[in-house]
């Protein structure tokens, strides 16, 4: 039988103490260090409980195989990948299990440029690992750690230098950030208020139990920011997940903004700068994005769904713009990867230049409505199901990079195979929820007749 893979969309993933060991971890350090050492590499961790731990072990395994290590303890995600390139460092560790529940870590690791490395170093590390053919330095080569106090200060400093300060400060906005007692607090912030807006904090404690909220940004997870939103009287609500790549937007009516949305607020004024500027955005995006895009004289490039494929593509193609449905933008000028805090930045800097509230950017916005199903598919069938939906739909208008995207009169039909389970997800959008209800009929029909 084919070994479990180590590596998931976004790194290495498990329960605490479980799944994911110290035992693990050490030698992930050892495998990290043999693969793209000898040299400086940048470790740090978000609030998780088992941060200390995990970073500690990483940082054993990277030392003996005489990497020396600059510690920055907690940061967000984007911070580290912000720093990884300025401190000359060739690689980076984070401890994070990002959006995760509580009882889970794991660990990123980025190459020189601060982007995580790619699906082929994935491999490397990973069969470094297996066989245990660690690089083990000589006792003289051991090298030292250092710590860095100054990383959060860096990545601030480099968000504000994209950002129209003057006219934020005018605007003099209210905004609440709620960082999930994560280290979207040791950012966001302090960010918000060296903008010129008035912060209120929400779960600003680090805290790995959670105690105020899930570390997923989702509607069902954010509903003491909304209610806070509504007292207080922001303008709006700032809501991170565990490692504060991702950022969800709440209006000044308590509503959640969603991340299709908040992508093409920032896509329509980034794209419309130049003409035939180019997104970056995985097939799951749908027909708002693509409309925005257009609007805007830009084009769309298409990636396989997972955020680690869309940074490497908007290095690849220097790319203007890269974005997910899930609320992760990519703003190049600043760094290729998803970044919650600029994120941010970017749509209060667009509140305050066009001196609009959050709900009239998104009612300037194309309505669509979406459909999202799954199909559980015997095991044995996931593969054989996926050569007969392509022979299926051979003559019909399609994409075919991650699954089959069928691309039809009144909206499309995305049918793509569960990389973790067995199970298709069946994505369906449509100017009304009924033609969104019909396209997602027809697919979960289609995977019905390539079963019989
Ligand atoms: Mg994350």
């Amino acid at each position: 039988m084919k070994e479990k893979k180590l590596f998931g969309t976004n790194g290495v993933r498990g329960l605490i103490n479980d799944t994911m060991t110290v035992d693990l971890v050490l030698n992930l350090g050892k495998a990290i260090g043999t693969v793209l050492g000898p040299g400086k590499v940048v470790v740090g961790r978000d609030a998780r409980k088992g941060g200390e731990m995990f970073s500690r072990a990483a940082i054993s395994g990277l030392l003996s195989t005489g990497c020396s290590v600059i510690d920055i303890g907690p940061a967000p995600t984007p911070t580290l990948q912000f720093v990884v390139p300025r401190l000359d460092c060739i690689a980076g560790i984070i401890v994070t299990a990002s959006h995760n529940p509580a009882e889970f870590n794991g660990i990123k690791a980025m190459g020189a440029n601060g982007i995580e490395v790619s699906r082929e170093t994935e491999r490397e590390i990973e069969s470094v690992l297996r066989s245990g053919s660690y690089t083990i330095a000589d006792w003289q080569n051991i090298k030292s750690v250092t710590s860095e106090k100054t990383a959060i200060r860096q990545h601030i400093d480099g968000i504000m230098s994209h950002i129209d300060t003057e006219s934020i400060k005018k605007r003099n906005l209210t905004v609440i950030v709620d960082s999930a007692n994560s280290v979207g607090a040791l950012v966001t912030p302090t960010l918000m208020r060296d903008l010129g807006c008035k912060v209120v904090s929400l779960n600003s404690q680090l805290d790995g139990s959670f105690p105020g909220r899930p570390p997923e940004p989702s509607p069902e997870n954010v509903v003491e920011l909304l209610r806070t939103v509504k007292s207080v009287g922001a303008d709006i609500g700032i809501a991170h997940d565990g490692d504060a790549d991702r950022a969800t937007f709440v209006d000044e009516n308590g509503r959640v903004v969603s991340g299709d949305q908040s992508l093409a607020i920032i896509a329509a004024r980034i794209l419309s700068r130049k003409q035939g500027s180019i997104l970056v955005t995985p097939i799951s995006s749908g027909k708002l994005i693509e409309d925005i895009v257009e609007k805007a004289g830009g084009k769309i490039d298409w990636t396989v769904v997972g955020s680690v494929d869309v940074s490497h593509r908007v290095g690849e193609i220097d790319a203007d713009l890269g974005g997910e449905e899930n609320g992760g933008v990519f703003y190049p000028p600043h760094q290729s990867v998803r970044d919650g805090s600029m994120t941010s930045a970017l749509i209060v800097e667009i509140m305050s230049s066009e001196n609009k509230m959050l709900s009239e950017l998104v009612r300037e916005l194309p309505v669509y409505h979406t459909e999202k199903q799954k199909l559980k598919i015997p095991i044995e069938k996931m593969n054989s199901l996926a050569e007969k939906l392509l022979t299926l739909t051979k003559d019909q208008e399609r994409i075919t990079i991650d699954g089959i995207k069928l691309i039809q009169d009144e909206g499309w039909i995305l049918l793509r195979p569960s990389g973790t389970e067995p199970l298709y997800r069946i994505f369906a959008e449509g100017k009304t929820v009924e033609i969104a209800k019909k396209l997602s009929k027809i697919g979960t029909d289609l995977i019905e007749r390539a079963m019989k």
